[in-house]
């Protein structure tokens, strides 16, 4: 496969904010596939040690569960470890990271001495902004497949068969913490914990808004704006 110049250009770190149910994990795929660059949900890192039932996994599980925040030294350690790998180094996307601001400063000392190909670079932050009802709505639509991590939605994107996923026929299944009362507690942690972020990377010169309740094509549109404006 021939690679685009995006594929081989630099892009530095790029943080994600914004609530569950946002479009992070959406619109990171879209990143992926035009930079080549991987994206680094930690929400699929954690629930990746909860299926192989890892030490971290175990500590991890019933507290996402709940809908709460995992504590920040196991996230944090984590993420360095991810970030070590190879395919980091022309830049990746965080989703779902930093989610509180001692993750956002234990990160911003970690790229202050960080650099790709001997540059550092100072992330772009894209916060996508959702009411609160809209977020409520994507978040107990949502349903993915298991297989190849598509994601659905029961009342904005069905799949044409009703639980099975378009492309390969796997059942979908819903997150264990996509439950009514587990999303109450997530956007609430969302709103006294994350939410002051958008305020941090404010006050640093490093925050784009973006409107997520547009058509998703317009918001991959103005992410890509925000990325390249930056670099
Ligand atoms: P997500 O897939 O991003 O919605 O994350 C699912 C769950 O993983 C969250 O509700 C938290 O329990 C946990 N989690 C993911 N990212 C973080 C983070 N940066 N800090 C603490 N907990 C996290």
């Amino acid at each position: 496969m021939t690679e685009t110049a995006e594929q081989t250009r630099v892009i530095g770190p790029v943080i994600f904010l914004g609530a569950p149910g946002a479009g992070k994990g959406t619109q990171a795929k879209r990143m992926v596939e035009r930079y080549g660059i991987p994206q680094i949900s930690t929400g699929d890192l954690l629930r990746e040690h909860v299926s192989m039932g890892t030490a971290l996994g175990k500590r991890a599980k019933e507290v996402m569960e709940r809908g709460e925040l995992v504590p920040d030294k196991l996230v944090c350690d984590m993420v360095e470890m991810r970030l070590n790998r190879k395919d980091c180094e022309r830049g990746y996307i965080l989703d779902g990271f930093p989610r509180t601001v001692d993750q956002a400063k234990w990160l911003d000392g970690v790229l202050a001495k960080r650099d790709f190909f001997g540059q550092v670079i100072p992330p772009v932050v894209v916060d996508f902004t959702v009411s609160y009802n809209q977020l409520f709505k994507r978040l107990t639509g949502r349903r993915s497949c298991p297989n190849d991590g598509k994601i659905y939605n029961v009342y904005f994107q069905p799949p044409k068969v009703a639980d099975v996923c378009d492309d390969c026929g796997a059942a979908l299944v819903t997150r264990k913490d996509d439950t009514e009362e587990a999303i109450t507690v997530r956007l609430k942690s969302y709103e006294e914990q994350t939410k002051p972020l958008a305020e941090y990377y404010r006050r640093q010169g490093r925050l784009r808004s973006i409107d997520g309740e547009q058509a998703s094509e317009a918001v991959t549109a103005q992410t890509i704006t925000a990325i390249e404006a930056a670099r």
